[in-house]
């Protein structure tokens, strides 16, 4: 997988497991689950997970007057496990750049990025450190975007579980965002919370531009030649991530 063509995902691949669920789930407005004027913050575990997550929703919001911030969890070094100490390094900091030309691809080429630095594939180990550090930059009127705690992915649920409890002690708003559930084992998407879930329709322009800032995760998309191994981003994920819609857990 080099790239995602625009001629890809304008076809509409629902996770096809998930389509009646999907097909039931109510649509939410933009307007309506981001009032105008609220600053939104989003926490990425990984350098991509903004754009795989809600970038549709970015690209609305930067149409719209609500501050946004990112907080970037980790620089995303452990990504290709048999990396050399050395590659690694590089690696993070090409995925840090990526993230600054995605936010630029997606129209938001001024918001605030905080990244927190912590390790890679070990947040669970400083789960208390990451509750201290958010505590530091959210506000009682901050709608917070993050992955969903159940993702499938140790980050993913260090960082739903963590920002989930931080939120409510400061009093703000939750959303949680669903990236690799659509591809986890039966019995793990028996938890997807379909009751909260509403879906975010993305018009043409937001989705290209969405598909665009994926383009930007060039480590991503394709892994080091050196490795011979597939790339993180693989087809199957792409496409989930890639519909004319947006899913979160409200
Ligand atoms: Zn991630």
């Amino acid at each position: 997988m080099g790239t995602v063509s625009s001629a890809n995902f304008i076809v509409d691949i629902a996770p096809s497991r998930f389509a009646a669920h999907i097909a039931a789930t109510p649509l939410i407005e933009i307007d309506t689950l981001i009032p105008s004027g609220r600053r939104i913050v989003i926490v990425a575990p990984h350098p991509d997970d903004e754009v795989l997550g809600c970038g549709g929703l970015l690209a609305a919001l930067a149409e719209r007057n609500n501050a946004v911030l990112l907080i970037a969890v980790t620089d995303g070094e452990a990504c290709y496990p048999l990396a050399s100490k050395s590659m690694a390094l590089r690696i993070s900091k090409q995925r840090c750049a990526e993230t600054v030309e995605a936010l630029r691809r997606l129209r938001l080429p001024a918001i605030g990025i905080i990244r927190l630095g912590l390790p890679d594939g070990k947040l669970n180990e400083c789960d208390t450190l990451l509750a201290t550090r958010l505590r530091r930059h959210l506000q009682a009127d901050d709608i917070v975007i993050t992955t969903w705690r159940h993702d499938g992915h140790c980050d993913h649920e260090t960082v739903g579980h963590v920002v989930a409890t931080t939120v409510a002690s400061v009093g703000a708003t939750l959303i949680e965002v669903p990236i690799w559930a659509w591809h986890l084992p039966s019995a793990a998407t028996e938890l997807i919370p379909w009751c909260t879930a509403r879906c975010v329709s993305l018009r043409a322009r937001w989705q290209l531009r969405k598909a665009h800032a994926i383009n930007a995760y060039v480590s991503q998309l394709r892994a080091p030649a050196t490795l011979d191994i597939e790339p993180i981003l693989s087809p199957a994920l792409l496409s989930s991530c890639l519909q004319r819609w947006e899913m979160v857990f409200t």
